[in-house]
């Protein structure tokens, strides 16, 4: 059995007119002889009747913060709701369909709400569907536990569903249809001149969704990665082919002479510079603040580690949880809000000297503070003032000619 997986994200499923044009990409696939299985995200974005957003605001608007069980009860309705349009529609153009919430699709989470880990896929009643003629239309983003709790797998999370049943069914392919082209390099409400990329590596784009790029999650990539399984990222109102994301071997044909050593830019907003400051530290202090920053549940980004100072980010969520811990411990630090870190990403950097030096000479050259800079073998990101974020994306996207 030739089984298609394909996705619809939020926008995909707004109206009438765009629901008619993911039906097509439903038809098409059947045409070309494949069994497809349809994985919905809750319809719109945040102000629309039924997006997550919508549905989380209305619950916080009680006035206390509800309970994390709770929360993904009312974020799975998005989904559900979702789920029996698209599948009602598609039965009123004469397909047989039936639709699954993520526990009726077999995705057993565990109970960690709002942010569940998929432990197994049993996708009995889909494959069963399969046999019987039927399209699946399962809901996105969530699960169940083992013990019947509703869970979601945090945001993005109907790219993580549509890539487990890919991977559990054996799949051919998984489409991933958006409100984008596909996989561009740069986000393009940021950059009006970024193209998309026809093929990219599984890694590549995995760094891409880990540096900012919300265009796909980065588990989705992860477990196609594991499987093999061949990713598109196409729009939902085009016919454009989209991007390829493949093992090297796949896309190599492709590849040989277009490659840059940059391939896109990205960037995350919402960081918080922490600067610990000299207070006569030795390396077990610097030992402790670690340990007790950790324990505080605080997630810790670009460590610079001085003599005598370290400077890191964090999600700017956390500052006042980190100022605590910091002023337990009797530290002096300095804190910076409002921060952006800028990454440039591409598998030829590697081994390539000067990279560093040039995406510096390119902020530079339009007046952009660095706060401070990390990199790796494939990665470099520079931490900025989130004032400067448009300027510094496009500048980076310029200076390494991603446009052309
Ligand atoms: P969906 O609801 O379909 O999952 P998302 O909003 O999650 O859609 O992802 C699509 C959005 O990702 C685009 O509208 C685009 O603004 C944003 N984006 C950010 N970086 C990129 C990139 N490098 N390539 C393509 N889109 C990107
Ligand atoms: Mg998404």
């Amino acid at each position: 059995m030739r089984i298609i997986v394909q996705k619809f994200g939020g926008t995909s499923l707004i109206n009438e007119e765009r629901r008619n044009c993911a039906i097509k990409k439903i038809e098409n696939a059947i045409k070309n002889d494949l069994k497809p299985v349809v994985v919905v995200s809750a319809i719109g974005r945040e102000g629309d009747p039924y997006s997550t957003d919508t549905l989380i605001n209305m619950v916080k608007s009680v006035g206390i913060e509800p309970n994390p069980r709770e929360l993904d009860m009312i974020m799975a309705c998005g989904e559900i709701i979702s789920a029996v349009i698209m599948a009602t529609s598609l039965k009123a153009k004469g397909f047989d369909t039936i639709a699954y919430t993520g526990g009726q699709s077999g995705i057993i989470t565990d109970d960690s709400f709002t942010e569940a880990k998929i432990l197994h896929v049993e996708p009995i009643n889909i494959l069963n569907s399969i046999k019987k003629g039927k399209i699946p239309v399962v809901c996105g983003f969530q699960g169940i536990t083992e013990y019947g709790d509703i869970t979601t797998l945090g945001r993005g999370g109907s790219d993580v569903t549509a890539s487990i049943l890919g991977e559990a069914l054996g799949a051919e392919l998984v489409e991933i249809y958006t409100d984008v082209e596909g996989v561009m390099t740069a986000d393009p409400k940021i950059v009006p001149d970024a193209k998309v990329i026809d093929t990219v590596f599984y890694n590549e784009v995995f760094q891409m969704a880990e540096y900012g790029a919300k265009v796909l999650h980065p588990r989705a990539v992860e477990i196609a990665m594991r499987s093999n399984i061949p990713l598109v990222i196409r729009s939902t109102v085009s016919d454009y082919k989209g991007t390829l994301i493949t093992n090297y071997d796949r896309s190599r044909s492709f590849r040989e002479d277009t490659d840059k050593i940059v391939t896109s830019v990205t960037y995350i907003d919402n960081r918080t510079q922490a600067k610990i400051l000299p207070n006569q530290m030795e390396y077990e202090d610097f030992e402790l603040i670690f340990n007790r920053i950790a324990e505080a549940g605080i997630s810790i980004d670009m460590i610079n580690i001085y003599p005598n100072q370290i400077y890191f980010i964090i999600d700017e969520k956390q500052t006042e949880v980190l100022e605590e811990v910091l002023k337990e411990l009797d530290c002096k630090y300095e804190i910076v809000h409002n921060c952006t870190k800028v990454t440039i990403i591409g598998n030829r950097m590697r081994g390539i000297p000067g990279v560093m030096a040039k995406a510096v000479s390119a902020l530079s050259k339009e007046n952009i503070e660095i706060l401070q800079t990390s990199d790796s073998h494939t990665t470099i990101s520079c931490l900025i003032d989130s004032k400067y974020r448009s300027k510094a994306v496009n500048a980076l996207h310029n200076y390494f000619q991603l446009g052309d």
